[in-house]
């Protein structure tokens, strides 16, 4: 699971403050070494681990624990806090244009899992939002991939919009887009093409795509279990491209978390939503809070 050895650590630390009824400052920088060690451990971005110290510990020595009346649970409370501030603080929407048809452009490294949380997205657009999404065949340098969003679009039942892989990927969308028009889709999601390497003419085109009809929503795609490799191409993605928010999949696997706790504070971009899995139920809306208690426990 995700989180496991992170979330041992952490307790652990928290356990040996939580009764405490006096915290000095020595008890404070002790419990800090721990936090740190630990989120170092969970491959945290280590100016993220300095900064998260920093605030926890100003907090930890202040006034608001001396005079508290259970010292050791206000510690604990103002690192759940903190945890919670580092991934974004409030659950992010996702923003729809206020005249439809809303544009989501799918983005991300081949093998994150984008056209998987295309169809993902779009079954949730459904079925939480009731939309009518219309999905996007726009990598044409894989024909599998046209294949795999086609097949994601039988399963779901969802229309999918492709012209094969002769038709530039700027042609497909126009055209989409005037379908979306034609039969009334309020959401259109363009699965764009996913390369090994974040390279000049994957951002040129990613740029072309952008440039037909401004998104309202630039997801970056990106997959748990790379670590701070994630954090990287999320930096590179938001720098080239700008993005408007990460989708992170494969948190059911046992990513040390590193990228989770990382992405927000290193592009300043939230969490939308997390993949927990294959299936195509398999995708949560981010909760930073319920995130934090989950691995305070
Ligand atoms: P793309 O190349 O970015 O379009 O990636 P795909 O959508 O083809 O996904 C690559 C692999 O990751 C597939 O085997 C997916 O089933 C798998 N995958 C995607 N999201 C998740 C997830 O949240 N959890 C797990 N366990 N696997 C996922």
């Amino acid at each position: 699971m995700a989180f496991e050895g992170l979330a041992e650590r952490l307790q652990g630390t928290l356990q040996k403050i939580k009764g405490k009824g006096k915290i000095s400052e020595a008890d404070v920088k002790e419990m800090m070494k721990d936090v740190r060690r630990a989120l170092i451990e969970a491959d945290v971005n280590l100016k993220v681990v300095k900064e998260f110290v920093k605030n926890v510990s100003e907090r930890a020595v202040g006034q608001e624990v001396m005079k508290s009346l259970t010292p050791g649970q206000h510690v604990i409370k103002i690192v759940k806090d903190e945890l919670t501030e580092l991934m974004g603080g409030e659950q992010s929407q996702i923003s729809f244009a206020t005249r439809p048809p809303t544009v989501i452009m799918m983005v991300g490294l081949q093998g994150a899992g984008k056209t998987t949380t295309t169809g993902k997205l779009a079954n949730v657009l459904r079925k939480k939002y009731n939309k009518k999404p219309l999905l996007v065949a726009a990598d044409i340098y894989r024909p599998a991939a046209i294949k795999q969003l086609e097949t994601l679009g039988k399963q779901l039942s969802l229309p999918v919009f492709a012209l094969g892989t002769d038709v530039s990927p700027v042609e497909i969308v126009k055209q989409a887009l005037e379908h979306a028009k034609e039969e009334h889709h309020d959401v259109v999601m363009i699965d764009t093409a996913g390369r090994l390497h974040i390279d000049e003419t994957l951002m040129q085109e990613l740029k072309d795509i952008r440039a037909i009809k401004e998104p309202d929503e630039i997801f970056l795609v990106v997959d748990a279990m790379t670590g701070q490799d994630a954090v990287n191409v999320a930096n590179n993605f938001n720098e080239t491209l700008g993005i408007t928010g990460v989708l992170l999949t494969k948190l059911d696997g046992d990513t040390r978390g590193g990228a989770a706790l990382s992405i927000r504070s290193v592009t300043q971009k939230p969490i939308k939503f997390v993949g927990m899995g294959e299936k195509m139920d398999a995708l949560e809306a981010f909760h930073p809070e319920r995130m934090a208690s989950r691995i305070l426990g």
